[in-house]
């Protein structure tokens, strides 16, 4: 458990489209609607689930170290890499003169 923070955002998302899809499921049932009409609707709920906690932890798993320097756009986006590689990371995208043009 390397991200605990990512992970419980994927569960929570996880959990919670899984929740959708079977209270969705309920109801189209309660209205006589078929079930393989069911299974395509819940499998769209769930996958659009699992997209989005894909995504959401990916995002949670990132750091963005942007330059403060105004004008420079300079920034670097880092993920599964170790505390000293990011220290390092760090430094070269917040200081300007490690990174900007020598005019
Ligand atoms: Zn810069």
């Amino acid at each position: 458990m390397n991200h605990p923070k990512s992970m419980v955002a994927e569960i929570l998302i996880l959990a919670v489209s899984g929740g959708v899809g079977a209270s969705l499921a309920l109801q189209l049932a309660e209205h006589g609607v078929g079930i393989a009409a069911i299974v395509c609707a819940v499998c769209a709920v769930v996958a659009a689930g699992v997209a989005l906690a894909a995504q959401v932890g990916q995002g949670l798993r990132t750091t963005v170290y942007t330059c403060p320097a105004k004008g420079c756009r300079v920034s670097i986006r880092a993920a599964g890499t170790s505390p000293e590689e990011l220290q390092r990371l760090r430094d070269l995208a917040t200081d300007h003169s490690k990174h900007g043009s020598a005019r």
